[in-house]
């Protein structure tokens, strides 16, 4: 059942206090892709997210979005675009800068590889704040593409991330665990 793949995902995150920094609790993905059968159900119910926003792409963010989006594009049977981190894309990019506790980030993506027309699904491992997964939403409506929704494996409720990115999606949806 939804409920049971729901458990076994949640068993196989490891909670680590005060990493990268003291006060912070790290959600740590690594157990979870070392289990073929739990990487297996989340890429499933993943592509499943996607095919309900009809997307066309698939957006991962570096880096542990990439992790999940890959294997959720393949299943789904669309396009992988990466969005990165500023300086590492060859081709002629679109980059968007966004603030973060202590100064600023900048992520890309290869302009070419958006378009009107295409509706873009966004993954990642874990929404905090919201801020990463804003400026992708801003890199895919500069590009002229539409934004399909938002899926994160989990989200921190304690930060206002949600309401935040539910602000800027005008009614497409924010799907976690
Ligand atoms: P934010 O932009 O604040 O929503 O942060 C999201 C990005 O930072 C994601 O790409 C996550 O991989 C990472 N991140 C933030 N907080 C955590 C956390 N507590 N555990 C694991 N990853 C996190």
């Amino acid at each position: 059942t939804p409920e049971e793949t729901r458990q076994l995902l949640l068993s196989r995150i490891r909670d680590v206090a005060d990493y990268p920094e003291p006060g912070v609790m790290f959600k740590d993905i690594t157990p979870l892709l070392a289990d073929p059968g739990a990487f297996r159900a989340l890429t499933t119910a993943l592509a499943d997210d996607c095919r309900r926003m009809g997307a066309t792409k698939i957006v991962g963010l570096e880096a542990r979005g990439f992790i999940l989006a890959a294997p959720v594009a393949v299943t789904a049977g669309i396009g992988f675009i990466p969005v990165r981190k500023a300086g590492k894309l060859p081709g002629a990019t679109l980059s968007q800068s966004y603030e973060l506790e202590y100064g600023t980030a900048e992520v890309e993506v290869h302009a070419e590889d958006l378009a009107a027309g295409d509706r873009v699904a966004v993954i990642d491992d874990v929404l905090a704040t919201g801020g990463t997964a804003l400026a992708a939403v801003e890199l895919i409506r500069r590009a002229g593409a539409e934004v399909a929704g938002v899926s994160v494996l989990m989200e921190l409720g304690f930060l206002d991330g949600r309401a935040r990115l539910e602000k800027m999606l005008h009614g497409a949806p924010l799907g976690a665990l």
